[in-house]
């Protein structure tokens, strides 16, 4: 979630304003930046964007040490009083933080009446311990501070005390970069891959100390670490667009699926030893969000021809409950920036009870790839939307491949079968290029669709979920109200819910339930609900997205992006900002 930054060197203020615009995906309820100069800090912040702050940000003197912060909020309103960063009472010391301190009233209690907070965030309360601790050495102040905070949090300290910038990292993700020109610490790899030529990631548990010297690190006890330093790989440039992020990334999809294709047979498939495939008993995919839905999208088709339990779990529902994670449990963690909190917290759950670990991810050098043992990389290129489409596409065609070797490795998956699904997956460009070539259709549908009281989203088995997803995508980004259901629980409760100012989208790719949707939608429109079916057949009393024949096994990857496309042109026809839909954050951070 939020995105945090520091540096030290020549124009931080800048610098700092240019990494606040490259970490403004994290969330942009307010952004600000404080700038130390001899003897002061100076802060300039605010409700809404990075270039609301921009305008202002003149105010602030240029100098050599600054740090910043885009929020996207957990405790505390969103207004400029909660925006980071905050003072310490006696202006000593600012912070910007990304987490949440879950002690923070126990400490605020601590800390006593005489401190005046200026926010209802938690993040104050870093603020004032430091100024509390300090007795003349600022690192003392910082670790001390470190020991006495619970919960999630990377924190960057400037005091006027010294030149240097200060951090404290347990579970949100924190990046030391040096660079030439001066030092960093930011919550993104990708925002200084560019910058600096040598980067470290912070380990849990760790108090850094950035000055013209380096980066000294030091566990909360103060004793001295070794962490390594390395050379980033290079981001894509940020290229800004006409238009919308968005419909950029689904019209990139035909060529991102090759690309990934092509990546993951250069990168030798599964890398799983014929003795660990063999002793398997069961797979997990586990994710949040959209990362859920392809897992839940892969097991029911991978159902159909691994014979293994396959589960699909929510992370966060995962960490708190009692799932099988030995040496014959198999877990691919899927999460498009590899730092999703609560992935990346099942992860170190499953690393310390032997499970074979797998991150699915776009990062590949992330939270989530230095937890798990293997990475494989899904090749989506950048996504700046923050509701993820491309990624989508490209987690459910890279886990059909790892899930397809490993039913071949097991001996389930017979050649034959491989070829087809394999070979199939060249089909993949040119079915949803047609789709998005004739998208005037569901630019029509849009139009009927937004003055809705409701839009349910319906499918059984392996359309399920790409019913989930085109609802969790249409709320994302239309604030329209939307529910999946498998087609057959509707008459379980949710009928009593149908009526002409609802909209019911059904999804239908396999023939052997054809006739069964044509009797949920039969039971939809008698009670007066209007239905769009996505689908390769046509349905009594249903408007037709028509889609192309696919192999089965495939067609969640093509019948998901009509979806994607009518909650697109929803959200525009109802006037969103459809790249940075309200309370949502493309990375999120905190459990
Ligand atoms: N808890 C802090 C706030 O609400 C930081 C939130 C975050 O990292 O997402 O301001």
């Amino acid at each position: 979630m939020c995105g945090i930054f520091g540096m030290t060197g020549v124009g931080a203020v800048a610098g700092t304003l240019k990494a606040l615009k490259l970490l403004e995906y994290r969330g942009y309820d307010s952004a600000g930046i404080a700038a130390r100069r001899e003897g002061r800090i100076d802060i300039c912040k605010t409700e809404g964007r990075v270039a609301k702050l921009e305008e202002l940000v003149c105010s602030l003197k240029e100098t050599d040490v600054a740090i910043g912060h885009t929020r996207w909020a957990t405790h505390g309103a969103v207004c400029t009083a909660n925006a980071h960063p905050f003072l310490s009472q006696n202006g000593k010391f600012a912070i910007v933080h990304n987490g949440i301190i879950e002690n923070y009233l126990e400490l605020k209690k601590k800390l006593g009446d005489d401190v005046h907070f200026t926010s209802q965030t938690d993040s104050e309360t870093a603020a004032h311990l430091l100024e509390r601790n300090y007795q003349g050495n600022v690192l003392d102040a910082v670790l001390h501070t470190a020991r006495q905070l619970k919960g999630s949090f990377a924190i960057v300290i400037t005091t006027v005390y010294d030149e240097k910038l200060y951090a404290i990292k347990s579970k949100s993700p924190l990046i030391a970069g040096i660079s030439q020109k001066g030092a960093c610490f930011c919550s993104d790899i990708r925002c200084v891959s560019h910058w600096a030529t040598s980067v470290a990631v912070t380990p849990d548990n760790t108090v850094a100390e950035l000055s013209s010297d380096g980066v000294r690190f030091f566990d909360f006890s103060g004793n001295p670490l070794s962490v390594p330093f390395f050379a980033p790989e290079k981001a894509e440039a940020y290229e800004s667009v006409e238009g919308d992020f968005m419909l950029k990334e689904i019209r990139e999809i035909p060529a991102r699926l090759r690309i990934a294709k092509e990546g993951y047979v250069r990168s030798g498939g599964l890398h799983l030893s014929a003795e660990e495939a063999r002793r398997l008993k069961r797979i997990y995919l586990i994710g949040c969000g959209t990362a859920y839905n392809s897992g839940l999208q892969v097991a029911a088709v991978a159902r159909q021809w691994l014979n293994l339990d396959i589960f699909s779990v929510i992370a966060s529902e995962f960490i708190y409950d009692n799932y099988i994670a030995d040496g014959r449990s198999l877990f691919f963690f899927i999460s498009q920036s590899g730092e999703t909190a609560d992935t990346v917290r099942a992860a170190e759950r499953v690393t310390k009870s032997g499970g074979l670990t797998y991150a699915v991810t776009n990062t590949s050098e992330s939270s989530l790839t230095f937890v798990c043992k293997r990475t494989t990389n899904i090749y989506a290129g950048a996504e700046y939307a923050v509701a993820s489409t491309k990624a989508y596409n490209c987690q459910l065609q890279t886990l059909t491949l790892l899930l397809l070797d490993l039913g071949r490795m097991r001996g389930s998956v017979s050649d034959a079968l491989y070829m087809e699904i394999f070979g199939g997956m060249n089909f993949l460009p040119e079915a949803i290029g047609d789709i998005i070539d004739n998208s005037r259709i569901l630019i029509n549908l849009a139009e009927t669709i937004k003055d809705c009281s409701a839009v349910f989203y319906i499918g059984r088995t392996a359309d399920y979920p790409t019913a989930c997803e085109g609802s969790l995508k249409l709320k994302e980004i239309s604030y329209l109200h939307s529910e999946a259901y498998p087609a057959g629980e509707l008459k379980h409760g949710t009928l009593a819910l149908m009526d002409p100012a609802v909209a019911v989208v059904a999804i239908s790719t396999c023939d052997a339930l054809r006739d069964k949707m044509a009797s949920s939608i039969t039971e939809v429109t008698s009670r007066g609900a209007r239905v769009i079916s996505v689908s390769p057949d046509v349905f009594t009393d249903a408007t037709p997205v028509i889609l192309p024949k696919i192999h089965p096994a495939l067609a969640g990857i093509v019948s998901v992006v009509p979806l994607q496309l009518l909650a697109y042109y929803v959200a525009k026809a109802l006037g969103r900002d459809v790249d940075k839909p309200r309370n949502l954050a493309k990375s999120v951070t905190v459990e």
